[in-house]
């Protein structure tokens, strides 16, 4: 940064805290030199100071290509007072970028302050992303709106519209979009990213450590992305509290009354990027701990409302929440099928671990999806000494970690081996019959488990996605996907935890 502020304005002091400068730079895509006399022009906002001429307000750019809005007007010694405020009803600024010779960008800005103290002043400024402009005759070879040119800038990949596959365009995710800045919620176009709007009932909000668990799974997930990092960023963002007047306890029927609800408190700019989860009591007169509105899907609920602890405890709200998004990006009860509490399958997508978590190295409470591949197997023929079968390429070292829970219980041992199938105490190296999906019998052919991190869908059936993906990737789903009424994952109820079914 190389702006100077001084002599800070008594007229503006009373905006610190709520309002500041916002600033970036333009440069040129090929060279990547500094563009000098490139208009920003602020074509959404609202713009109040002696500096804001006649609407729309614009800057042009130093030879540095640093473009000020100034809200304390000596920017450079001038005097002009350009303050920024998101206009009312919308979530970000629309910035425009012209210069004869250059395409025009759009860039939606959520103001982001930071503090700064210069020569004894504190100062509040909001840094816009660096801006490569293309030449009108530069090559954009996939059609995203970003030349090859600034992709390379930019580090993604000029030949996908989406260079980290999450469903979300690198143009949206550099510049946002329909009025809505990704950056600001934490989107990178080299890493996948999962958006998700909550809003919540009074008294019902989860903690603020069950939500970090279930960012911190996914942080961890065993995912590979462009810019060489692990994981999916997960942005939860805890969004508003239900009106009193609006709380509706009994969802019933529960997609109806529930879109009432999101009518009010969902913007729908988001709706291309952000899941939305409502934490309601409790829906269709039961007491299901959550809903998802198909798989894969856009709209999911947590429900634990009438629970025994009202809300659930921080485990069942973590491992509910992190269940029901689970179905909202793919997720079935046996993962690729919808055998429920499937003896082999370790993920939270299973009654078995939805509300306690898995046991990791003995460690109990573990939130995760399947990480590991496990060969299918006949309920006439377990044998406790070789337990599961790793499918490559997880190994039997892999399957190790993992404690097993049959029929509800945790029994000894582990995946890999010695496995107490049966729960007498003793591991007996023959072969025998046990029900292995909790259905009463020892008749059926358990599925392999799937590597659920690596099975994951964005698409949200076709709700997410952006309008820069281009025609490779239309916004209605390629294949046929059809999700029954009753495969719309009513989950498990408190009673089911209680050794019921
Ligand atoms: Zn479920």
């Amino acid at each position: 940064m190389s702006m100077s502020y001084k002599n800070l304005l008594t007229a503006s002091m009373a905006l610190i805290g709520l309002n500041g400068c916002v600033y970036g730079y333009v440069y040129d895509a090929g060279s990547g030199s500094a563009i000098q006399g490139a208009t920003v022009t602020v074509l959404s906002g609202v713009c109040s100071g002696n500096g804001c001429g006649t609407s729309p307000t614009y800057r042009q750019t130093e030879s540095s290509g640093l473009y000020v809005f100034d809200a304390y007007g000596n920017h450079n010694g001038d005097t002009q007072i350009q303050l920024l405020t998101v206009a009312s009803g919308q979530e970000a600024l629309r910035l425009y970028y012209t210069r004869p010779g250059y395409r025009s960008v759009s860039v939606y800005h959520k103001p982001k302050y930071e503090e700064v103290t210069q020569d004894g002043a504190t100062y509040q400024i909001s840094g816009v992303q660096p801006v490569y402009l293309c030449l009108t005759t530069a090559i954009d070879s996939d059609g995203d709106g970003v030349c090859d040119e600034a992709e390379a800038r930019y580090g993604t990949n000029p030949y996908l519209t989406d260079t980290d596959g999450d469903r979300i365009s690198d143009n949206a995710e550099l510049f946002g979009y329909n009025g809505v800045d990704l950056r600001y919620y934490g989107a990178d176009p080299k890493k996948k990213d999962v958006f998700v709007e909550m809003d919540y009932y009074p008294g019902l909000k989860p903690t603020q450590n069950a939500l970090d668990r279930v960012t911190a799974a996914f942080a961890a997930a065993p995912v590979t992305n462009p810019n060489g990092t692990t994981g999916v960023a997960l942005h939860l963002v805890a969004d508003q509290q239900i009106a009193a007047a609006d709380v509706d306890t009994d969802l019933n029927p529960v997609w109806t009354d529930f879109d009432v609800i999101k009518a009010k408190y969902f913007n729908a700019r988001r709706a291309p990027f952000f899941h939305y989860l409502l934490v309601a009591d409790h829906y269709n007169a039961g007491g299901s701990s959550g809903i998802s509105r198909g798989i894969p899907a856009h709209d999911f609920i947590v429900t634990l409302g009438n629970w025994g602890t009202p809300g659930g405890t921080e485990q069942q709200q973590a491992g509910t929440l992190m269940h029901e998004l689970g179905h909202n990006i793919g997720l079935r009860h046996g993962g690729n099928d919808d055998t429920n509490y499937k003896a082999n399958y370790l993920s939270l997508m299973s009654y078995h671990y939805q509300l306690g978590g898995l046991r990791v190295d003995g460690t109990d409470g573990v939130l995760d999806y399947s990480r590991v591949r496990v060969a299918g197997t006949y309920e006439s023929s377990v044998n406790e000494v070789y337990a599961f079968a790793p499918v490559s390429p997880t190994t039997e070292a892999d399957l190790a970690h993992y404690g097993v829970r049959i029929s509800n219980v945790f029994v000894a041992g582990n995946a890999s081996a010695n496995l107490d199938f049966n729960n007498n105490g003793a591991i007996a190296n023959a072969y025998i019959a046990r029900d292995l999906n909790f259905d009463g019998d020892t008749l059926d052919y358990i599925p392999a488990a799937q590597n659920d991190w690596t099975s994951l869908v964005f698409d949200g059936a076709g709700s997410i996605g952006d309008g820069w993906l281009g025609s490779t990737q239309g916004l209605s789903r390629s294949e046929a996907f059809f999700v029954v009424p009753e495969k719309t994952e009513s989950c498990i109820t408190e009673s089911q935890t209680r050794g019921g079914r």
